[in-house]
């Protein structure tokens, strides 16, 4: 169903993901199975398009498309949410896991080599974490708390993996303004 994946890396979409939450959801309740989030973003993406141009800058996003498929697995869902910004949900995972594969994509992406003309350069990625339902009773409020997660490891100089805690709801101020 092409409205529901994207054109340029073939994940799911943004309105995929909101059309299947419920399911997701209900299912996850019902199984008592627990899902763990990730909000994944390049750092200095802009860079990327400024240095080299846009369809450089495309190729960045096909590369996290393709790190992310293949560090996760076929019952995860891998989504590209926004312009590069991915988010990953990661089926019967628990808080070890889920650092475990966050840092496995962020290490396996800036290994990776993106094409420019004749070169290649590498960038790196920042990852923010939340547990549904161990974070919040909605799934929207998980992501929103890998969203918060996500700020504060651009915050805190990028390339790293942060997993949401509940101090980061008293930033939040700080996060509305800025991000
Ligand atoms: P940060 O480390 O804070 O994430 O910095 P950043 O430069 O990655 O920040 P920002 O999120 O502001 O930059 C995203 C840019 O991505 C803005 C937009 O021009 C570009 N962009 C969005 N969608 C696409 C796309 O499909 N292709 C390309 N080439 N660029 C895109
Ligand atoms: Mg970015
Ligand atoms: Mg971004």
């Amino acid at each position: 169903m092409l409205f529901r994946s994207d054109p340029l890396t073939g994940l799911f979409n943004r309105k995929y993901l909101e059309e299947s939450i419920d399911k997701i959801v209900s299912q996850s309740k019902r199984s008592k199975i627990a899902y763990g989030i990730l909000m994944v973003d390049i750092d200095y993406f802009k860079m990327i398009n400024d240095t080299y141009g846009h369809d450089v800058g495309d190729e960045a996003i096909k590369v996290i498309a393709q790190t992310l498929v293949e560090n996760t697995r076929e019952s995860d869902i891998v989504v590209r949410f926004g312009g590069e910004e991915f988010i990953v949900l990661l089926y019967n995972c628990d808080s070890s896991y889920i650092k475990e594969i966050a840092e496995k994509i962020r290490i396996n992406f800036a290994s990776k080599k993106i094409k420019a003309g004749n070169g290649h350069f590498s960038k790196t990625i920042s990852i923010g974490c939340s547990m549904f339902p161990e974070h919040g009773d909605t799934f929207w409020k998980c992501i929103k708390y890998a969203d918060l997660a996500l700020y504060e490891a651009k915050e805190s100089g990028r390339n790293q993996v942060v997993i949401f805690h509940e101090e980061l709801l008293h930033e939040e101020n700080s996060l509305e303004a800025n991000y």
